[in-house]
């Protein structure tokens, strides 16, 4: 199958499942699972944080940040379509009685730093608390702008915030700006780090952080029930991936940019943007369902909707790419 769905789709290598299979465990609840100290030291080092903790997925991750950043009726600000507003099932107001303060998130994925300072409630009994910043890179696959995000931290400092980046592609969008993964977090309090996605482990999430904030988020997430035993096993997969999938990212991102190049020329398709490992293409409303069930029948899985997107990854190599475009092709001309 060629999977185009999404990034998180990835299966593990031979490899990196004998990296798996090698791992030194022990109980992690109890902080003695070597191989999970590890992971978390090696991401804070390369994040160039005090202090990393693993989680079983980026949802948990985002969410036990948030509950360190914010208590019982602060407020964060958030863009419309970030991950942690959107796709979270709500749980920062749901499980962290955070309440979100979401902003319109500009084209290129920047919440404008008019509308957060707007957005800062003054301190009065009747509003709630705003605490937090929180922006996400990549946003639908776009690297924010460096100086933007300067400028948004330093806002959001000037007026007592804390600042928390979902950086599930962080990765991605320090190949693809040629930043280190130190330089892209240096500017924010915590970083979600994905090793599920782009990087191909199966499962985790690695929060980094100061070391009073990971203490903090360390119990949130025994509390949200990420307590994890012999997760060594799977910390040996993010590790690897750590090691070795990083650099490679640049493979997926050009892939991406040759699929728009090759979308592009097929009159029926219009390609709205590509960015890093994504690529946003509109079809003919009447063409989604049955394109999708013809892809399908070939051995290609995509999410055909109107304004679909596809997202290349360590699976997905340029031949995959021209076999998918020219089943795209022959559905148009059959
Ligand atoms: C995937 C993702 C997450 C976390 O998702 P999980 O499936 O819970 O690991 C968070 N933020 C963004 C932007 C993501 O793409």
């Amino acid at each position: 199958m060629i999977d185009l769905r999404s990034d998180t789709v990835t299966r593990p290598t031979p490899a990196m499942l004998a990296s798996m299979t090698a791992a030194q465990t022990g109980d992690d609840v109890w902080g003695d699972d070597p191989t999970v100290l590890r992971l978390q030291a090696a991401t804070a080092e390369r994040a160039d944080k005090e202090a990393g903790l693993f989680f079983p997925s980026g949802t948990q991750s985002n969410l036990a940040a948030l509950m360190a950043h914010c208590g019982r009726g602060d407020e964060y600000i958030v863009g419309q379509l970030a991950h942690t507003y959107r796709y979270e099932g709500g749980g920062a107001a749901v499980l962290g009685s955070i309440q979100p303060q979401p902003i319109e998130n500009a084209p290129d994925g920047s919440l404008p730093l008019a509308k957060i300072g707007a957005a800062i409630k003054p301190i009065d009994d009747h509003f709630a608390r705003t605490r937090l910043l929180a922006l996400e890179n990549t946003i639908g696959g776009k690297v924010l702008p460096a100086g933007y995000v300067t400028d948004a931290v330093q806002l959001a400092r000037s007026r007592g915030l804390t600042t928390h980046l979902d950086g599930a592609r962080a990765c991605n969008a320090a190949v693809a700006s040629a930043q280190s993964i130190a330089a892209l977090c240096a500017p924010f309090d915590s970083i979600s780090i994905c090793f599920s996605k782009g990087l191909g482990a199966p499962v985790g999430s690695v929060l980094v952080g100061s070391k009073a904030l990971i203490d903090n988020a360390h119990r949130w997430r025994k509390v949200l029930g990420g307590g994890m035993r012999q997760s060594g096993l799977l910390a040996a997969a993010c590790l690897y991936a750590l090691e070795h999938n990083v650099a490679r990212l640049a493979e997926d991102h050009a892939n991406a940019a040759h699929l728009a190049e090759r979308l592009e020329q097929i009159e029926q398709v219009k390609v709205q943007s590509h960015a890093t490992n994504m690529v946003f293409a509109e079809f003919p409303q009447e063409h989604c369902a049955p394109l999708e069930a013809w892809l399908k029948e070939r051995g290609i899985l995509t999410q055909m909707l109107y304004a679909s997107r596809f997202v290349t990854h360590m699976d997905v190599t340029r031949a995959d790419i021209d076999t998918f475009v020219a089943s795209v092709q022959q559905y148009f001309t059959r």
